[in-house]
């Protein structure tokens, strides 16, 4: 007897209110993306349904000889992708690639020091609600008050006096380049472990945009979802794996090589079964970002935000360190709109169909909650086939809504006008 397929209409339903709501807006959130076809098709294939514990040739299940080439298959071409020996590609997430790697290089109670949250970092670096803060011992550096740019000296000042075990490069609202350089030389200094958390930028760093620091650190994480526009997943490298010179060891007391803490402290560690069907869309999207038109996507992306930038700051508004390198920029309101928070700004422009988030901006005194900033990223906006006309546009038009947040009648035209607009943009462009 055949089981009759039923179509749940509730949730379909919702999924299809999801599209629509993607397609009608723009979207400027700088974490986000819109994945290609084959991405999406893999995630939803079926190797969802195989349970895979343990890593290829080395499995706790039978039955596992394809998904064992997928995941080879991943792991392979995203260390093509960034130049690196060592990778594992089964993190479900960047914050769940972060606590594998603090779970193989820190004890808890042990120092390390992150970029702090309000001056770009992000809540796994170290946040007093994460478990990296909760369960170690978190010095945040910060950001130049004068330049926006992270405070290379004050952290340096940190590190011989904390002689963190690991020092933390990245963060989720930074708009500049980093000095891994001078990181790296910093770590040395105090022999801690370097590690980049490239979750934002990775897709500038594939297309050799910006520096890649694969080079430089000796543990580098990242999301897959944001800039380098795969499925929502995370990923472990290592340029060159290394007998651990710090001696850290497994929990049963055995000192290892670096990849085979990191790859312990992802499965059993912090994670069961991975998720084949990610990794298989983890595994396309790579390959999409070997391929030159990725490289050119990535240009566009860089060209929009900074065009934007331009924009915004040309009608007023104070860019946090007067710009930027990568896709995305920090807004601070309070020059512009003193009495106008984040939280509003946000609310006012979701209304209009501009889709971005509230921020902290450094030294803010307003709460998480409300902020003084917005962030926002054309990573998005480009996959769907933004040039550089569309930016002048959209910073017309975040200009007209803040200027009245509460204006009902200005909202509905902005929202006319972005829908008429997207229309012309298909979801995935290229
Ligand atoms: N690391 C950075 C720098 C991020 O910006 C983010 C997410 O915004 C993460 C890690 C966490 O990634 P996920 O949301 O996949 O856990």
């Amino acid at each position: 007897k055949s089981i009759k397929m039923k179509t749940d209409t509730t949730v379909f339903d919702l999924i299809e209110k999801e599209h629509q709501r993607q397609l009608k807006g723009i979207e400027l959130i700088a974490s986000e993306n819109f994945v290609s076809d084959e991405v999406m098709k893999a995630m939803g294939s079926w190797l969802t349904n195989k349970y895979a514990e343990g890593y290829p040739g080395k499995r706790y299940y039978g039955g596992c000889q394809v998904v064992d080439e997928v995941e080879s298959l991943a792991i392979e071409r995203v260390c093509k992708l960034f130049g690196a020996e060592y990778a594992n590609v089964q993190p479900h997430s960047g914050a769940q690639a972060n606590a594998a790697v603090f779970l193989a290089c820190l004890k808890p109670g042990d120092t390390f020091m992150g970029l702090n949250l309000d001056h770009g970092g992000h809540l796994s670096h170290g946040s007093a609600v994460n478990t990296s803060g909760i369960l170690y011992h978190a010095i945040g550096y910060n950001l130049n008050k004068e330049t926006g740019r992270v405070d290379y000296d004050e952290m340096e000042k940190l590190a011989l006096e904390h002689r963190p075990k690991m020092i933390i490069g990245g963060g989720s609202a930074y708009s500049r380049e980093w000095d891994y350089a001078r990181m790296r030389e910093i770590a040395d200094k105090v022999g801690a472990i370097f590690m980049v958390d490239m979750a934002h930028p990775a897709g500038l760093i594939a297309a050799g945009l910006l520096e890649n620091p694969v080079k430089y650190a000796h543990i580098v994480t990242s999301t897959t979802h944001k800039t380098l526009r795969g499925p929502r997943g995370g990923i472990i490298l290592m340029g060159k794996d290394f007998d651990n010179p710090w001696g850290l060891k497994t929990p049963k007391g055995e000192v290892k090589k670096m990849s085979q803490l990191l790859n312990s402290a992802v499965f059993p560690g912090i994670q069961g079964g991975p998720l084949e069907h990610v990794i298989a869309a983890k595994a396309v999207a790579f390959n999409e970002a070997l391929q030159p038109e990725f490289k050119e996507w990535a240009k566009q992306v860089q060209k929009n935000a900074k065009v934007l930038a331009d924009e915004l700051m040309k009608r007023g508004f104070d860019i946090v360190s007067g710009g930027t390198d990568n896709h995305s920029m920090l807004v601070d309101l309070r020059s512009k709109y003193p009495d106008l928070t984040g939280k509003v700004a946000e609310k006012a422009l979701v209304a209009a169909d501009i889709t971005v988030n509230k921020n902290m901006v450094p030294f803010d005194s307003r709460s998480a909650f409300q902020t003084s900033g917005i962030r926002l990223g054309t990573p998005a906006i480009t996959t769907r086939g933004a040039k550089e006309d569309l930016m002048v546009l959209v910073a017309e038009l975040i200009e007209k809504v803040l200027n009245a947040p509460e204006d009902e009648n200005v909202i509905a035209d902005v929202r006319k006008q972005v829908n008429e607009v997207m229309a012309g943009y298909p979801l995935f462009a290229y």
